[in-house]
């Protein structure tokens, strides 16, 4: 290879003194050499973020949005080229790679829309004396640059739920990206430098993790969207409680099988599918599975050769919707904590062993709470089922967790799904499927542990904006 990639500092590319390896983790092999920011440029990068605050209050809701479409339209255009980047560096599957790519294209399209609607609201004050002869108008402004920190599972969407509204606001951002997959955040980059976009208001910055607690205190980046695990989350939030932190974090997301959902068959592939693919590294993968009693007889059996089909095809490279954990660490976690599992009495359903980074489809059933596996985020290809007595005995076992993400629900019943929706602590229920399912409309964001604030392009949109009220007198 021989070259080094650069990052990119206030719209440029730039090469600090250092550098680090990018390794693809189906086959370990060099994928990029990627430059590191020296402290003085991370400086200079945030002086511009801060310094370019006002010219972004001046551009338009055309300009944003033409922005914000050019990236949708190019996301499109290099469709291929793209997804190919992200299959290398984070190893999924190609249909997964090629599948973000198109949601990424939708993100950036849907905060052009955003952008071009954001205008606040009128109130009328003349509903007291006081107020006689007042109206106020309120609008939403940035509370300035925005620090994204970004995880390694979808290199290009996380991202993209940070970036695109916050070039919809108008706000600066400096764009951290996960050191296992950052090419994906710097080819985002290199799409919007091709645009108007005032070069000062966007860094992408591979800045080592133990640098991360320099930057996340610096007060001019009074926004830090963290997208990532619990305890990086956590501590980002304890140490900054001046700033606006919002964070998306993981989850162990439950699916509920009820006794009248007639196609389990269905339910059972669409279970397995989406507790394995990409290799179970979502934040809203299938985890636990609860089925009613009165059907787990036809179900468990169904489930089972759902996941064995899934671990078949892992073998053809064009068939495989698992692919490769994201490093030899992840591997060796999950491996240890199903071993545990059964160790402590689950039973294993479907399983073997993992070839490398590899890990086999896994189910396991009955799966001891005080386990890892039966209260931690597994974050692989590996799902565990047990079963309920009722609809409240499966709901309380969905809420008998630290996490609180999405739950799925298959039910024929409006009221199970009124129940679920009301009782059920998650930021979001998905009535007649499995809980992996995320739109850009909708808001999204976690319960517990899973997180504080939501994402999806208008929540974040309000999320990185503080009102600010206008009385206007004499009406
Ligand atoms: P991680 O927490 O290890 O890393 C996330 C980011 O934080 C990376 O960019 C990393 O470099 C950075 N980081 C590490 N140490 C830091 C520090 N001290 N200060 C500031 N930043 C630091 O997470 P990961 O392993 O990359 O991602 C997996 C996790 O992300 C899982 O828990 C998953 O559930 C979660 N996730 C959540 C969502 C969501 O929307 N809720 C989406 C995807 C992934």
């Amino acid at each position: 290879m021989g070259s080094v990639t650069p990052f990119y500092a206030s719209g440029a590319q730039t090469f600090g003194l250092e550098s680090f390896d990018v390794r693809s983790p189906r086959h370990g092999e060099l994928v990029a050499t990627v430059s590191v920011p020296t402290a003085e440029q991370v400086e200079q990068a945030v002086t511009d973020l801060d310094s370019v605050r006002g010219e972004l209050q001046r551009t338009s809701a055309g300009e944003r949005a033409s922005v914000l479409d050019h990236v949708s339209r190019e996301l499109g255009r290099r469709r291929d080229e793209v997804a190919h980047l992200i299959a290398l560096e984070n190893g999924k599957p190609r249909q997964w790679a090629l599948a973000e790519v198109d949601r990424g294209a939708s993100t950036f399209r849907w905060a052009a829309e955003e952008a071009r609607r954001f205008s606040g609201e009128v109130q009328r004050l003349d509903t007291e004396p006081g107020g006689n002869g007042r109206i106020a108008l309120v609008r939403r402004f940035p509370r300035g640059p925005v620090l994204a920190i970004t995880p390694f599972n979808f290199p290009l969407n996380l991202v993209a739920h940070k970036l695109a509204p916050a070039i919809a606001v108008g706000a600066p951002v400096l764009v951290k990206p996960a050191p296992a997959t950052p090419l994906t955040a710097l080819l985002l980059a290199e799409i919007i430098a091709e645009t108007d976009w005032p070069a000062r208001a966007l860094s992408v910055l591979t800045v080592p993790n133990e640098r991360m607690p320099e930057l996340v205190a610096d007060p001019r980046l009074p926004v830090v969207s963290f997208t990532g695990s619990g305890p990086v989350g956590w501590s980002i939030r304890d140490r900054t409680p001046r700033k606006h932190v919002s964070l998306e974090l993981g989850g162990n997301a439950a699916v509920v099988v009820d006794r009248d959902w007639a196609d389990l068959d269905t339910a059972a592939r669409r279970i397995a599918l989406f507790a394995t693919y990409q290799a179970g590294q979502s934040c809203i993968s299938v985890q636990r599975v609860i089925v009613h009693r009165d059907v787990a007889e036809a179900f468990i059996p169904a489930l089972q050769a759902a996941v064995r089909e899934i671990a078949s095809r892992t073998m053809d490279p064009e068939r495989d919707v698992v692919g490769p954990v994201i490093n030899d660490a992840a591997a060796e976690r999950i491996e240890s904590w199903v071993a545990e599992a059964v160790a402590e009495g689950a039973d294993l359903l479907v399983g073997g062993p993992r070839r490398g980074r590899l890990v086999q489809p896994t189910l396991l059933r009955d799966v001891p709470r005080h386990t890892a596996l039966g209260s931690e985020e597994v974050f692989g290809p590996v799902l565990t089922v047990t079963t309920a007595s009722s609809v409240e005995d499966a709901f309380s076992q969905v809420n008998d967790s630290r996490y609180g993400l999405q739950v799925g629900v298959f039910t024929q019943s409006m009221e199970t799904a009124f129940t679920a929706h009301r009782e059920l602590e998650v930021g979001g229920v998905v009535i007649g499927d499995v809980p992996s399912y995320r739109a850009d409309q909708t808001p999204y964001g976690g319960w517990k542990e899973s997180g504080v604030g939501r994402e999806g392009v208008a929540a974040a949109m309000e999320d990185l904006t503080e009102p600010r009220v206008m009385i206007l007198t004499g009406m």
